[in-house]
């Protein structure tokens, strides 16, 4: 039937995929989405989307969404009203709580979840429950980002904007698969590449897209990006090409680590990462000759367990350059989520509240006791890495978790798993029965980013609202409703009737979010944080209105951080004789519980895959299609071959997505994580290959 123009609802929502924050108008007819269609006054992307914002909604109307609370009863779920529910968990966590002292309960956030839900899953965890046991999925992937800022120049966070990105000089690309992963930011890398000239540096052990385009594509063997970057950092210092002017005006530290630079020399670079002399003079030379430069980076540096000191290796190398602070330069971790950002920003994390302010710090505590009413645990709670460790001791008995698969996404899976069952009181909240469902005692339907009303972060700190579309289906809520319910199943009546009013209370007590509200991000506008004063956000962290700079320490100087170099985990040896990188591709987001629900795309990429190189499949005797069973020192999986030329001699690369347990990647990576952050090392993961045949 024709369809009538006045039928026809337009509503500006934000991707609800990944970090890149494109927002666009979703065209809608009762609970049918017809399509989405960019506007030019986007922020980030403008006229751009990828495959995943433009056609990846088939989660919003499927067939697998929750529409009602469900209660395990004798080993069965059932169907639940959600008095009945609320009741229950509350009636439970009381029990527990008093049983066994508030820490005994942990909560975790959600990144797909908005900024406003991110702060009542910690408010609930704080100041309801009364322990700050509470954390986030950014643990999993830039933690150790965010701590390599952090130690260097202050804020844990994109230093400029994508409009950096596009101006620098130099973009130096590490670990980070941009075009598949953040596939709107690298057709800006590809524009200005065009435009003015920008040269890219890639370092990755997997020929992606963007490294068979730049200019220099070196591979380092796996898990010694940091030998590199200091070997640079040291030469360019030892030839008097770094940049004196700026470390004597703006760098603490400089002596101490050029001393911590003394073992970082070319030679040890060639033997133990692989990279030629001639590569190596190369990015000096790049380096020392580019103006301005840009260091992006992902899972590939994050995901070791040295994830936190190689980033911070990398930020090194930018400040002594003097490429941190100025317009067209800086240190960019590419976020993950859609709001990963926000999640920690908004205080999910066990040490600090909302806008990265200590829980330990009486000032600070106060604000927060007097604004929510409640005395507060000054404890520094458990991360998520801690509450699986923690629950396999016995120590921690109940689990909340909002709109993570924790049971596949999390580095050895199985462990996980096994952890849940020795909980005594389990809920879940999610659009759909996951695995992580199965150990549940009561799951509760959440919603889509289209089914509210709130606001994500991108990962150049931009606050973006989204607006309902249509309501949640059946009896699922979105998820502020709620946490606030279940509050006030516990006593605590917030009396929320719409995020704006969340946002509102974050705004009064983070001086971070001060001057933000609802009335500034109507429509297509947007803030950056930090907005210390209402109008007025924060396009590049560092760089003052006269052009000065000004770093987040207390006298305004970035610091040099020395960082030592230690062996990896899990490597490869004689019986797990090859490396099993790991990530995503374009299509597929994650696990793929999202982009599972849209058959355009499972038509296009079913199931997962292994990447073979053509050298280790002639050494083999298998092809594409072949069918090889992975095992690790954990698990196995069963999976099929693909024989590319993306990957070399014994690495192989297998994406996150696939069938659960079976194809899972997590059935195989290890317990073992960064140091300083305890983000997993997903990327440390020697495997074995046994053919089994053909498919
Ligand atoms: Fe969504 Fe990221 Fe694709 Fe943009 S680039 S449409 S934010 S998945």
């Amino acid at each position: 039937s024709a369809m009538r123009k006045t039928d026809v609802k337009r509503t500006k929502t934000v991707c609800t995929y990944c970090g890149v924050g494109c927002s666009f108008e979703m065209w809608s007819r009762g609970r049918d989405i017809l399509k989405i269609e960019p506007q030019p006054e986007a922020p980030a992307n403008q006229i751009s989307t990828c495959i995943k914002g433009k056609f990846g909604w088939g989660h919003v109307n499927s067939e697998h969404r929750l529409t009602k609370p469900l209660i395990r009863e004798n080993g069965a779920f059932r169907e639940a009203e959600w008095d009945e529910a609320y009741a229950l968990i509350a009636k439970r966590f009381t029990e527990i709580r008093n049983e066994h002292g508030p820490d005994a309960l942990a909560y975790i956030a959600s990144s797909k979840c908005t900024n406003e839900e991110g702060y009542l899953m910690q408010k609930f965890a704080r100041a309801v429950m009364g322990t700050n046991n509470i954390d986030n999925c950014s643990r999993y992937c830039q933690a150790p980002a965010t701590q390599g800022l952090w130690r260097t120049v202050g804020y844990g966070a994109d230093t400029g904007s994508i409009a950096d990105l596009e101006a620098a000089e130099l973009l130096i690309v590490v670990g980070a698969n941009t075009a598949e992963t953040h596939p709107v930011i690298a057709t800006r890398f590809k524009r200005a590449a065009k435009l003015h000239g920008q040269k890219h540096i890639v370092a990755d052990i997997r020929n992606n897209e963007l490294a068979r385009r730049a200019d220099l594509h070196i591979k380092p063997s796996p898990a010694t990006d940091m030998i590199w970057m200091n070997a640079v950092a040291k030469y360019l210092i030892d030839n008097n090409l770094h940049d004196e002017a700026f470390v004597r005006d703006y760098v603490d530290g400089y002596d101490e680590f050029v001393k911590s630079l003394e073992d970082f020399t070319f030679e040890f670079a060639i033997e133990r990462a692989g990279i030629s002399r001639e590569e190596l003079h190369k990015v000096a030379d790049m380096v020392a000759n580019a103006k301005t430069i840009c260091g992006v980076w992902a899972m590939g540096i994050t995901q070791h367990t040295m994830g936190s000191d190689t980033a911070t290796a990398f930020c090194n190398l930018l400040v002594v350059t003097g490429n941190m602070g100025r317009f067209g330069t800086g240190g960019y971790p590419m976020r993950g989520h859609n709001n990963v950002q926000g999640a920690s920003d908004f205080g999910n994390m066990p040490d600090r509240f909302p806008g990265y302010e200590f829980v330990s710090d009486d000032a600070v505590r106060s604000r927060y006791e007097a604004g929510w009413g409640v005395a507060l645990s000054a404890n520094k709670g458990r991360n998520n890495h801690q509450m699986v460790h923690d629950m396999h001791e016995g120590e921690l008995k109940s689990l909340y978790v909002m709109g993570e698969d924790m049971a596949i996404v999390d580095s050895d899976a199985l462990g996980v798993q096994s952890a849940f069952e020795k909980l005594d009181f389990f809920v879940v909240q999610d659009m759909f029965f996951t695995r992580t469902c199965e150990f549940a005692d009561v799951v509760l339907p959440g919603s889509p980013s289209v089914e509210k009303e709130g606001t994500f972060t991108n990962t150049e700190r931009r606050i973006q609202r989204l607006y309902e579309v249509f309501p949640p289906i059946g009896d699922s809520k979105p998820d502020w409703q709620i946490v606030t319910e279940l509050a006030k199943h516990l006593g605590h009546d917030w009396g929320y009737t719409h995020p704006s009013e969340i946002m509102d209370e974050a705004a009064g007590l983070a001086p971070m979010f001060k001057g933000v509200s609802y009335d500034q991000l109507e429509g297509f506008d947007s803030q950056q944080w930090p907005v210390f004063e209402r109008g007025h956000g924060t396009k590049n962290l560092y760089l003052q209105e006269d052009g000065d700079l000004e770093f987040h320490f207390e006298n305004g100087r970035a610091k040099l951080h020395p960082v030592a170099w230690t062996e990896p985990s899990d490597q490869v040896d004689e019986e797990y004789d090859l490396h099993l990188n790991n990530g995503r591709i374009l299509e597929h987001f994650h696990q793929g519980n999202l982009t599972d629900e849209t058959d355009g795309i499972i038509f296009k990429i079913r199931g997962s895959y292994v990447e073979v190189s053509p050298e280790l499949a002639e050494e083999r005797g298998i092809k594409t299609g072949s069918l090889v069973r992975l095992k690790s020192r954990r698990g196995a999986v069963k999976v099929a071959v693909e024989v590319t030329d993306r990957v070399q001699g014994n690495q192989m690369y297998m994406p996150q997505h696939g069938k659960k347990n079976i194809e899972c990647i997590n059935v195989l990576t290890s317990f073992k994580a960064d140091k300083d952050t305890d983000t997993p090392a997903y990327k440390e993961l020697a495997v074995k290959m046994e053919v089994l045949g053909e498919q």
